[in-house]
């Protein structure tokens, strides 16, 4: 990597401007497909605590087409078969079971996040065409003739440059530079709550599904992990200085009303630093693209963390963009038609699950958080509990999705 502050300039087929599950995924499959490929990633690393580290059935299948399948099965991991959620009288009520998928990987992999960037880094590594710049922000788009031309960047060290492609492509999150760059606008939905993540001990044997607790006005998500709980506990959006003045006290309170079984271990919440807010977001692009830059994953369209859908989200648009850019990557031009194609095929299977957890805010959410009820509407238990298979829909929709991609020939190593 050049040092000091002289702009340099280079080139590459595409750019991708950052290395989370979108990011790596679309860059390995392109290089498989012999397109020179580089990601700029602006953290030192991948290690971040409390990201998606839900990998559902459908990338599950992916991976193993991608060959990487054993690799995966060595990295550290637990599996959810179920999602429940408590009845009114401390009854439980499946309501998804990934066991029904008739797939070779029928339950959700809970996987630190950075082991499955490093996992796809490293095979990446193993393509000549693929390269990968850590500490490396995107801070700038060229553009020439109306038209997205490349990035400039910055690197840790001060650095400064430019790098030159035939296309863009934006995999930089929620908070995507490149969208506002490229003057990329989402429409944002209204969301009725924030998120706060933290973790407590989890002793051998307890709790393996995933099961939320909803009670006296409160909402928690409590997710089974290696020797630990990941908890995100759901409140009114916008109160997150609020429970910070509040203090750790009464933030322990509340989780030991919610959650009861944990009241002897909330003293493991040491301060409100160990509690990361999440200013959850549900927005969408109505235009994916300008001429050169292509936005996917969450820089395209944020998702709830209901369902725990976004990375994989993330990965079939990455997976349906390699397909259909690839060649005319390779050709050496890529249209605005060609982004075009993959904003239309992405574009339903990311509607359906947002009005899904649009539904489910409305239905579920707000009504626990508002404190007018401790359980699932009626309906929706009735339903469960008449319609036989009622509770393969659910684990489809989450697990597989509408639309679920493929991994492209060119990339296969299965
Ligand atoms: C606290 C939390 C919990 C979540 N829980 C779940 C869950 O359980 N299951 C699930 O499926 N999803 C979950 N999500 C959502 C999930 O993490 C995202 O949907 C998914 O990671 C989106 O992938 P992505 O590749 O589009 O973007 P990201 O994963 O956000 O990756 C974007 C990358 O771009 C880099 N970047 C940003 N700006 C620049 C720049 N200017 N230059 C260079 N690099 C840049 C970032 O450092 C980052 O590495 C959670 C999200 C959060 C925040």
């Amino acid at each position: 990597m050049k040092t000091g502050v002289a702009a340099m300039t280079e080139r590459t087929d595409c750019v991708v401007v950052g290395g989370g599950p979108a990011g790596m995924v679309l860059a390995l499959l392109l290089a498989r497909a012999g397109v020179e490929v580089t990601v700029l990633e602006k953290h030192r690393d991948f290690l971040r605590d409390f990201r998606g580290d839900t990998v559902h059935p459908s990338t599950l299948r992916l991976i193993d087409e991608l060959g990487l399948g054993e690799k995966f099965a060595a990295l550290p991991q637990s599996r959810l078969d179920q999602v429940s959620i408590p009845g009114e009288h401390g009854t439980t009520l499946v309501v998804a079971d990934f066991r029904l998928l008739k797939t070779k990987h029928p339950f959700v992999a809970m996987v630190p996040q950075w082991d499955l960037l490093d996992l796809l880094a490293d095979a990446g590594r193993a393509e000549p065409r693929f390269r990968l710049r850590m500490n490396t922000e995107v801070t700038d788009l060229i553009r020439e003739r109306g038209r997205i031309a490349g990035v400039r960047y910055r690197t840790a060290d001060g650095g400064t440059g430019e790098l030159r492609a035939n296309l863009v492509v934006g995999c930089d999150g929620r908070w995507s530079a490149v969208r506002a760059l490229a003057k990329l606008r989402p429409h944002e939905y209204p969301v009725p709550m924030d998120t706060w993540w933290f973790r407590l001990p989890r002793r051998d044997g307890e709790r393996t599904a995933l099961t939320p607790g909803m009670r006296k006005g409160h909402f928690a998500v409590v997710i089974p992990r290696e020797g630990y709980f990941q908890i995100a506990y759901l409140a009114a959006k916008g109160i997150d200085a609020r429970l910070r003045a509040e203090g750790v006290e009464r933030f322990r309170e509340r989780v030991a009303e919610v959650l009861p079984e944990f009241a002897d271990r909330t003293d493991k919440i040491e301060s409100m630093d160990d509690v990361k807010h999440l200013d959850v977001r549900l927005n969408l692009l109505s235009r994916w693209h300008v001429d050169g830059a292509l936005c996917i994953g969450d820089a395209a369209h944020a998702m709830s963390p209901i369902g725990g859908v976004g990375i994989n989200l993330a990965v079939q648009d990455a997976v349906a963009t390699a397909r259909l850019l690839a060649g005319p990557l390779r050709r050496g031009r890529v249209t605005a038609g060609d982004l075009a194609r993959v904003h239309r095929r992405r574009l339903l299977p990311t509607l359906l699950v947002q009005a899904i957890q649009r539904g489910m805010h409305r239905g579920i959410v707000r009504p626990a958080i508002e404190g007018r009820r401790n359980g699932p509407p009626r309906s929706m238990v009735t339903l469960l509990n008449l319609v036989p298979g009622a509770r393969f829909i659910p684990a489809y929709l989450v697990g597989i999705g509408f639309l679920p991609e493929r991994a492209p020939a060119f990339a296969r190593r299965d």
